[in-house]
């Protein structure tokens, strides 16, 4: 049989506040569970308020007594990456055990987090202000760039090490204190951040991780006048519930949020680029990216060959086995969002949906599902269902390609394939849209790049210039000699 990563009970663990392990409050603890089997795997703190604000103030004292030198915040980000790669299999166990990541996902996601470790080290030299001419005779006109003091980073399960390292460590970079609040789903990754942090040098109070149901803990924290800024990354629904409660204290937030990214494939382009993207696009970790092609528009010309090639594709893909470096799709998360992918599979046909391959499951893995004759009263057309499925359309033109592709509430990130590059730029152009790629899948990222969406996709965007922005405050001071 083949080793699917069951069967090992990993830890029972506290919060992570000013250094080291803290029991909860409440003594209650919850399990999580690994995908494959939903087996439990940990028993993890449950947090509630009274754990929060004991995070809140170790960040809090330690942002205001501990001023970490930019020097010694790159010293710390670069021990950090050096610690991330010696630890490699460590976590590939982890991102497999945990959220159910195929072992090629999960070397991927490490090696972007040691990527952005580096970028962020980088970037603590780079925080500074301008000068600028006085109106006023003799006068020193100057800004400072300080830091906005003790940032909550709340992070979803999917890509847990890479959001939960981007969003910290621009945030130690720019001179923060982080209080981070991991998906129940997924809270071993980061409080093993946690140590890891603590191993590279950075001082007690910096990072604190504080576990347990966001649904019932995130008010207090978001909500923390000691609080300065939130980096969320998740669905809608929670960052706009977060983006209120902040906007009602005007505190910074940036949202990073769900998708139904669309891919346009024009009738000259490389057919098997083009199918090799999609299938990149949609069906890796499972679908379960926020960035996903769920929606893909195919110029009539090419229509019927890429859909008989993306259709074999999809029911020849490796599934299941996640240690497989082959494998790109494995588990669903959890039962909530089982019965999601379920529903919406199932909803579709129900109402014509035509399935030209997948739509069942084995176990706790979606069957790569390619839907054609998706229409607007059906859930799937335009609510993001975060699991391996993707529905086709057949477009006469590049405008009624940018006009469908437009008509979603998201606009995280697209893609075309052509070889005309005008159309493309013309794509690139007129696409509503935070992020595009020509000839090239909706899923990618660098560390230094502007990342976000428009729309239910989020609002603001990170990236080391971005982030640095964000996480800090700019001060004008004048002098006249
Ligand atoms: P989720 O919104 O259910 O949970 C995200 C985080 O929010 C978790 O840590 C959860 O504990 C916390 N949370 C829940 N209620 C809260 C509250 N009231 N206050 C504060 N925090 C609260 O999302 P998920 O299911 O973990 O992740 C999947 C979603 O994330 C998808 O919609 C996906 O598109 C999105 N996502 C977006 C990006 C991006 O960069 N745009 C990246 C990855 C995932």
């Amino acid at each position: 049989m083949a080793d699917h990563g069951v069967g090992r009970v990993l830890a029972c663990r506290g919060h992570w506040i000013g250094g080291k392990v803290a029991e909860p409050d409440s003594g209650d603890y919850f399990f999580t569970s690994n995908p494959v089997d939903d087996s439990p795997i940990s028993k993890i703190a449950r947090g509630n308020a009274v754990d929060v604000d004991r995070a809140v103030s170790a960040a809090d004292e330690a942002a205001k007594s501990t001023r970490l030198s930019v020097r010694e915040r790159e010293s710390v980000l670069t021990s950090a990456a050096a610690l991330l790669e010696r630890d490699c299999e460590a976590f590939v166990d982890l991102l497999i055990e945990e959220i159910g990541s195929p072992v090629g996902k999960a070397r991927f996601e490490i090696q972007m987090a040691v990527d952005a470790l580096r970028a962020a080290a980088g970037a603590a030299r780079r925080g500074g202000g301008q000068t600028f001419p006085s109106d006023a005779p003799d006068r020193f006109s100057l800004s400072l760039r300080q830091p906005a003091g003790v940032v909550a980073s709340i992070t979803p399960f999917n890509v847990p090490l890479l959001i939960g390292v981007k969003a910290s460590s621009m945030a130690l970079a720019a001179g923060n204190a982080v209080v981070a609040l991991p998906s129940e789903d997924a809270p071993l990754i980061t409080l093993r951040l946690a140590e890891l942090y603590a191993e590279a040098g950075l001082p007690a109070g910096l990072f604190n991780v504080v576990t347990g149901s966001g649904a019932e803990i995130g008010d207090s924290l978001t909500q923390d006048r000691r609080v300065r800024a939130v980096l969320f990354t998740g669905s809608s629904a929670v960052g706009k519930h977060i983006g209120a409660l902040c906007g009602a204290q005007l505190k910074p937030a940036i949202l990073e949020l769900g998708g139904k990214s669309p891919l346009v494939v024009l009738e000259d382009a490389d057919l098997d680029q083009a199918v090799a993207g999609a299938v990149f696009g949609i069906f890796l970790y499972q679908g379960q990216v926020c960035m996903g092609s769920s929606r893909i528009f195919v110029e009539d010309g090419l229509y019927d060959r890429f859909a008989a090639a993306f259709a074999a594709a999809a029911s020849t893909l490796p599934c299941g086995n996640l240690r497989s470096p082959d494998t790109l799709v494995g588990p669903i998360i959890n039962p909530r969002q089982r019965a999601r992918v379920r529903s919406h599979i199932e909803g579709a046909v129900a109402k014509g949906a035509r399935v030209l391959a997948g739509g069942g499951w084995d176990g706790n893995v979606c069957q790569p599902t390619v839907l054609e004759g998706v229409e607007p009263d059906m859930a799937v057309f335009d609510e993001e269902t975060f699991g391996p499925v993707a529905q086709l359309y057949r477009i006469g033109s590049l405008d009624e390609a940018i006009s469908l592709a437009n008509a979603s509430r998201y606009g995280l990130s697209a893609a075309i394939y052509t070889r005309d590059i005008a159309q493309a730029l013309r794509f690139a152009h007129d696409v509503r849209s935070g992020m595009v790629h020509i000839n090239a899948p909706t899923v990618h990222d660098e560390p230094h790049v502007p990342f976000g969406g428009v729309g239910d996709s989020g609002m603001g965007r990170t990236g080391t210039e971005e982030s640095l922005a964000a996480l800090t405050q700019l001060k004008w001071v004048t002098a006249q000699m």
